[in-house]
Formats: structure tokens, C-alpha cells, sequence
């Protein structure tokens, strides 16, 4: 039997073990997808791979669902992470929404000299990658961190940790992924593009690459999907 509803829980897995509900899940699960006792439902945690689980007690507010069986193992995405500078809500949304998607480890919202928004709602963030794992079969939820400033994040950089730095100065000139294996990080600027000292120190790391994503300048959430797309070809787990 295969479950029409996956859902994320942030509680143990494993052979016949209960899983209590909180009351937006038994509200969801009873009330909204009008589930009863007997249905399947696919639960991950990010840690126990995926488990199909049959409902044992549904309420109004609470509920048991009890682990079957594994029907994934754990996985995890390549060890990528998005940096990117936070835009409107709802671009910002979709960012978080498509690096879920297209595999990546962590998710970090940078702050740079052009950024637009100065505060973000994590919890919303993290709320919205959660979903998004949810719906695209993943077993792995990457945590979305809070707001750093780009100077602090890198101050503290570990140089083991390679940056592909999108720089839109390069539209239509090359400027290529290389091909080194091990940890990566994307990073895509605010919609007023990277400042002059913020290229000026990218450009100067050694581990940072700067990279063209073609002739035309890309708004940044399409930035984003095109850039973990170009990663996940050449480097990440598309292969
Ligand atoms: N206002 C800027 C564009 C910013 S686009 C200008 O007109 O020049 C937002 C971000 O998307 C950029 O900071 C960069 O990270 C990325 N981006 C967009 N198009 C790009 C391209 N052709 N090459 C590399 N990065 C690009």
C-alpha cells in the first residue's frame, strides 16, 4: 500500500514505532485530507529514511500513526549550500522552495551591501523547505539558516569549502564551474548585484570562483535554480 500523503515529523523511526501527532498534523491528516484509522501515510525525519506507517487513532487535535515499514533508505543531498541575498517574500519563497528540490544540504540567507530586506522569517523559511521535501520525495530537509551578514560569513570561511560566485559582471563572458570534487557553496547576489568591495574580496579568495550563468543578467531566483542546476550536472548527484 502506498501512501498518498508524506509528511515530515521531527520524531524516532523505526519497525513498529508510534508516532504521536502534533494538532496542525491531525488536523491536516483528519480534518483537511479527511484520513481515518487504517490509511497509509509516508513519514521521514531527515535522519530514518522514509516509512510507511498506517494510522492507528485519528482525532480532531491528536493522532498515532505506527511505522510498517522502511520504503527509503536515508539519503542525503551532495554537501552543497545556497547563499543567497534574500528578496521579495515570495521570490524569496521560491528560492527556498527550488534549492529543496534540486538537492542541496543547507540553505544560508546572506546579507550584502545591496540587499533589499534586512530581516527574514526563518521559521517561515524553514516551514516552507520542509514542504517542499514533503512534496518532491526527498528524505532530507536542509536547514535553512538565519540571516548572516556576507563580510561575517566570510571572515569565518573554512577554506576547505569552495564558493561558485555568481557574478553577473560576468554576463557573456566565461567564467566556468571547475570540476573539483568536495564541498561547494553557491552564491547568488540581491537583485542590485554584488558592490564593488564585495567583488573586489570574492574575486580575491582562493576558493571562491566566479561564474557566468550566460549572456543575459538573470533575476536571482531564476540565478539560483540556474546555478544549482549547473552544479548538479557537473559536480552534484544528476549524473
Ligand atoms: N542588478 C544587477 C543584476 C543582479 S541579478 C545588474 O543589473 O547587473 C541577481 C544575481 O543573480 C546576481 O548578483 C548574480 O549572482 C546572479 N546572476 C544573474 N545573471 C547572471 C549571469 N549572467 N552570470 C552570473 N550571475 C548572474
Amino acid at each position: 500500500m502506498n501512501a498518498k500523503v508524506r509528511l515530515y515529523v521531527d520524531q524516532p523511526l523505526g519497525a513498529a514505532q508510534p508516532v504521536a501527532l502534533t494538532r496542525e498534523q491531525a488536523h491536516y491528516l483528519f480534518g483537511v485530507m479527511r484520513m481515518t484509522v487504517g490509511d497509509a501515510v509516508a513519514l521521514f525525519n531527515g535522519t530514518d529514511g522514509e516509512w510507511q506507517s498506517e494510522v492507528v487513532e485519528a482525532g480532531k487535535r491528536r493522532g498515532v500513526l505506527v511505522c510498517r515499514a522502511q520504503s527509503k533508505p536515508q539519503s542525503m543531498p551532495p554537501d552543497l549550500w545556497l547563499l543567497f541575498a534574500p528578496i521579495k517574500k515570495a521570490r524569496t519563497d521560491f528560492i527556498v522552495e527550488k534549492a529543496v528540490e534540486m538537492g542541496v544540504r543547507r540553505i544560508v540567507p546572506v546579507q550584502t551591501a545591496f540587499t533589499n530586506s534586512e530581516r527574514i522569517r526563518q521559521d517561515r523559511l524553514q516551514a516552507h523547505a520542509i514542504e517542499a521535501a514533503e512534496q518532491c520525495g526527498g528524505v532530507f530537509v536542509p536547514e535553512v539558516a538565519e540571516l548572516t551578514k556576507l563580510d561575517r560569513l566570510l571572515d569565518r570561511w573554512e577554506p576547505d569549502r569552495r564558493i561558485a560566485y555568481c557574478d553577473e559582471a560576468l554576463a557573456g563572458e566565461t567564467g566556468r564551474l571547475h570540476d573539483d570534487p568536495g564541498p561547494w557553496a553557491v552564491l547568488i547576489g540581491p537583485e542590485g548585484g554584488f558592490s564593488d568591495d564585495e567583488r573586489t574580496r570574492l574575486r580575491a579568495m582562493d576558493y571562491a570562483t566566479p561564474i557566468s550563468l550566460g549572456p543575459r543578467i538573470l533575476r536571482a531566483d531564476t540565478a539560483a535554480v540556474a546555478a544549482l542546476t549547473l552544479w548538479q550536472t557537473t559536480l552534484g548527484d544528476w549524473a
